[in-house]
Parts: C-alpha cells; sequence; structure tokens
C-alpha cells in the first residue's frame, strides 16, 4: 500500500438524563411519536430553554473519564440550519467555547497501547427523527431536546480496525461511568468516520470525506475500508479527492456522496442569548471527580492483579457493568474469585441477557456464593452444583433448601463407594486387566461406570482412590 489511512471519529452519545437538556419533557425510548413534547423542545415562539443541571454533571463526568481538561466558563451557541427534524431552525450547541478540551483514550491494538487524541468534549441537544413512508414523511419529536456530548477525536488513527477499537473502548468507558447506554442500534451511541489518505511519508493530512451515522460496529470497518479503497483509487487514477459527506449502504456494501461537506460559516454560529454562559466552579468539578466509578480498564486490571483471574476472565467479566458487579458481589460473599469466576463463565452467563445498561441476572450473587459453598463442604459434587444451578435459576430459593428437597448428597462414604468398585471390576474383567497391564486412560472408563451408577454423587477423589487400591495401581 502506498497510501497511509487517516481517521477521526466524531461520536454523539445521549446522555441518561430522566429529562431533556432544556425542558423537564421524559427522555424515554420508544414512547408512541409526539408524547414526550413541550413548548421550549417543540420550538413553539416564547419559550425559554432552562439548562438541566444533571446534564451538565454527566457531561463533566464524561470529560472527566476522558482526561480533558474543564473549562470554567464556557458557552451555549446556535447552529442554524433547516431541517423537519429540527423545529427551531437552530440547535443549540457549543461552538467556540466548548466546557471541555485536550484529552485522550488509551486503546489496546495487537497488544500495544495507542493514545489517541481528544479534541474536546462538549454538549448539545439533539434532534428530532424523520421517517419516510412511500410518499409521505413524518416527524417523531420525542428525541427533540435529549441531551448529547459530542465527542470529537483526533485525527490520529490509522486504519479501521483501530477505529472500531477505539469505538468499542469509547463505548465500554461510557457505559461503565453509566453516562450512556451504549445502544448504536438505538441511536443512543452514534458515530461519524472522518477519512483521508496520504501518500506514506507525507506529513500533511489529505482531503477528508466525513461517513455519517455508522450504526453498528459491524459497518464501522467495513465503511472505512471501503472509504480508504475507494480514496486511493481516486488517487492512483490520477485524481482528487473531494471534500464531502458520505452515507453507507450496508446492503450494497458502498458509500454513497450525500451532499458537499458544510464549512463551519454555513451554520452562522452565534452564541446563544437565552442562556447564559456556563460557569462550572471548582468544587462541582471536584465533587464529580471523587464519584467516578471505575473505569473498564482499572477494572479489568484489579480482576487480573489483585483477584488474581486470569486475562481472558477478567475481559469477559468486565463485558457488561452489571456482570461486574454480579461477579464482585459473589466473589466477595464466597471468598475465592477464581472458583467464582469459572462458574459464572461457565454456566451463569450462558443465561444472561443485556439490553443497554441493563443485564437481566436470573440468579443473585448470594445464591451462587452459597452453592460454591456447598461443594467447597463437600455436601455435593461440582456437577451435582450445576443441576442445582438449573433449579435455582429464576427463583429466590436457597441452594440448601433445593438440595434438602430433592433428597440430594454427594456419597462420601468410602466403604460404599469401594462396594460399587468392586462390583463394577467384577462385571468388566477385561478392561480390569488392560488397565492393571498399563492401558492407564481406562481408568476413566471406571470413574464413568461409578459416576452413571451414583447418578454423579459420588465424591470423585474417593473414586480414585478406591479404583487404584482396588486394581492395584500406584497412587
Ligand atoms: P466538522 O465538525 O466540520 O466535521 P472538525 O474540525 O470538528 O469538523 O473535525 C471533525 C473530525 O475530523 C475530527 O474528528 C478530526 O479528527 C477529523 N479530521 C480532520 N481532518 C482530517 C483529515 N484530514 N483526515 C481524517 N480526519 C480528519
Ligand atoms: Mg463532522
Ligand atoms: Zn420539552
Amino acid at each position: 500500500m502506498r497510501y497511509e489511512a487517516v481517521i477521526g471519529l466524531e461520536v454523539h452519545a445521549q446522555l441518561l438524563t430522566r429529562t431533556k437538556a432544556f425542558c423537564a419533557c421524559p427522555t424515554t425510548y420508544g414512547a408512541p411519536p409526539n408524547t414526550q413534547v413541550c413548548p421550549v423542545c417543540l420550538g413553539l415562539p416564547g419559550a425559554l430553554p432552562v439548562l438541566n443541571g444533571e446534564a451538565v454533571r454527566l457531561a463533566v463526568r464524561t470529560a472527566l473519564a476522558l482526561s480533558c481538561t474543564i473549562r470554567r466558563h464556557s458557552r451555549f451557541a446556535r447552529k442554524n440550519y433547516f431541517y423537519p427534524d429540527l423545529p427551531k431552525g437552530y440547535q443549540i450547541s457549543q461552538y467556540d467555547e466548548p466546557f471541555s478540551d485536550g484529552g485522550h483514550l488509551e486503546i489496546e491494538v495487537d497488544g500495544k497501547t495507542r493514545k489517541i487524541g481528544i479534541t474536546r468534549v462538549h454538549m448539545e441537544e439533539d434532534a428530532g427523527k424523520s421517517q419516510h413512508l412511500g410518499r409521505t414523511s413524518v416527524v417523531d419529536l420525542n428525541r427533540s431536546g435529549v441531551p448529547l456530548v459530542e465527542i470529537v477525536g483526533e485525527p490520529d488513527l490509522r486504519g479501521a480496525a483501530e477505529a472500531a477499537e477505539y469505538l468499542r473502548t469509547l463505548r465500554d468507558v461510557l457505559v461503565f461511568v453509566g453516562v450512556n447506554d451504549g445502544n448504536l442500534e438505538e441511536g443512543s451511541f452514534r458515530c461519524d468516520a472522518n477519512v483521508s489518505v496520504r501518500p506514506v511519508g507525507e506529513a500533511k493530512l489529505g482531503t477528508r470525506v466525513e461517513l455519517k451515522n455508522i450504526n453498528s460496529f459491524r459497518f464501522v470497518e467495513k465503511a472505512i475500508d471501503h472509504e480508504i479503497v475507494r480514496q486511493a483509487g481516486v488517487l492512483d487514477a490520477g485524481g482528487r479527492v473531494v471534500q464531502e459527506t458520505r452515507g453507507w449502504n450496508e446492503d450494497e456494501g458502498k458509500s454513497f456522496s450525500m451532499r458537499s461537506k458544510e464549512e463551519a460559516q454555513d451554520y452562522r454560529y452565534f452564541p446563544d442569548p437565552d442562556l447564559p454562559p456556563l460557569v462550572l466552579d471548582e468544587s462541582f468539578v471536584h465533587e464529580v471527580r471523587a464519584r467516578m466509578p471505575e473505569l473498564p480498564r482499572a477494572k479489568r486490571q484489579r480482576f487480573a492483579g489483585e483477584m488474581g483471574l486470569s486475562a481472558y476472565a477478567a475481559q469477559v467479566l468486565t463485558g457488561h457493568p452489571r456482570v461486574a458487579a454480579f461477579f464482585e458481589e459473589a466473589a466477595a460473599l464466597h471468598g475465592n474469585p477464581t472458583r467464582v469466576a469459572n462458574f459464572v463463565q461457565s454456566e451463569v452467563l450462558r443465561d444472561v441477557h443485556t439490553r443497554g445498561l441493563v443485564a437481566e441476572i436470573p440468579v443473585s450473587a448470594a445464591q451462587v456464593a452459597s452453592l460454591l459453598k456447598l461443594v467447597d463442604r463437600g455436601t455435593i459434587s461440582g456437577k451435582q452444583a450445576k443441576e442445582v444451578y438449573g433449579k435455582l435459576v429464576g427463583t429466590d430459593r436457597s441452594p440448601e433448601d433445593v438440595v434438602a428437597s430433592v433428597g440430594m448428597q454427594q456419597v462420601t462414604d468410602a466403604g460404599a463407594i469401594e462396594a460399587i468398585c468392586a462390583r463394577l471390576i467384577e462385571s468388566s474383567p477385561k478392561q480390569a486387566a488392560d488397565l492393571r497391564a498399563g492401558k492407564t486412560n481406562l481408568l476413566g472408563f471406571f470413574v464413568g461406570q461409578v459416576m452413571k451408577e451414583t447418578k454423579g454423587s459420588a465424591n470423585p477423589q474417593l473414586v480414585n482412590e478406591a479404583l487404584k487400591k482396588l486394581l492395584g495401581l500406584p497412587g
């Protein structure tokens, strides 16, 4: 490849407030169209915006999680454009005075850590949603005025895979600090990708193309890759890349030109006269910083370091904040994080359903901890624990109760186990002889027979000992 790709992402993330950025309308997703609106978010004449304090708090938390500097003074500006889903004729945003800038995000690519610059994080309001149904178009203004942060990344990314990793890491951070639900499909986390190419060794950036609203992680990589190849083709043919905005057509697997790129002056930005400057005092910022939830990377390092999990287990168990919290609670109650991690990964995760920030986990951490304690005490075997788990799912019964009600017990009577082993050795004389002659893998055959006979309730260690003793094998 004679060209190097340069990518910078702009991400819009809805803040998880109960009400909108400048009015008291609810932000609940999926309500019937135009039922969550008022004069402010409908843009009726004379209505005045009032800034939502919780939105500011979450925006500042976002910026701090990305190591940005918080500016004491910032200002809201009007970004003027006409569109049916924007009833005021302008969007309230921040322009030359954003509330934060100069941060970074660390990502892992091929086992190496890369630091990607964050140009700025600013607050703005979302627009409504147009829908085109054949020859009619309708608009739903429920989303109009929902608070957003826009996170503008530096053009530090060098390939589609790296861009996708940045996006995944960024989403993880926002979800773990509880400011956004990370839902690309519902559009609460949206990405525009700016892509350019330049000859390898060239310092000057090439002309960029903006790819709009890529709504899944699968498409991010594909759309960027496709754009890199397209631009390289244009340059190879002696042409010039045109600065424009392109959309991505997933069905055809290609991008299409939407419009020539608008410039800042096209928006006639000016300070919003209805809103005073935003002043963030030291103590407010300090308080937001003090209450910052643990970042996913730190959590992963703690699970692998302090708690002794494998890197893989730490990765899996930090896949979702609720799953991580569930695991931590169970590990604290039980006392052995690795044992709890193994059980959660092999049994519980299969039944977990996540949607946005919600995770449905069909058992409690306390149930899992007591279940594993029953195994530790030798009351039931590991195999029986899986059976008991199946009966706990969706109930609030205690594992002790389930074990008692089904009369489950681990057979730990060495004499009884020996008697069963003796009987089985007698009924399979050929296998017994082969095993004595050195076919050691036949030991598994006998263990399996004993387990079958006892429905998995025999203590595996005692079974092994009894078989070896009866067959005269080394212990
Ligand atoms: P706008 O808001 O008009 O898109 P910005 O100056 O805010 O303009 O830039 C937006 C994004 O474009 C940033 O994420 C930045 O990293 C990226 N970007 C700027 N120039 C280039 C370039 N030549 N190639 C790739 N990305 C670029
Ligand atoms: Mg842009
Ligand atoms: Zn409203």
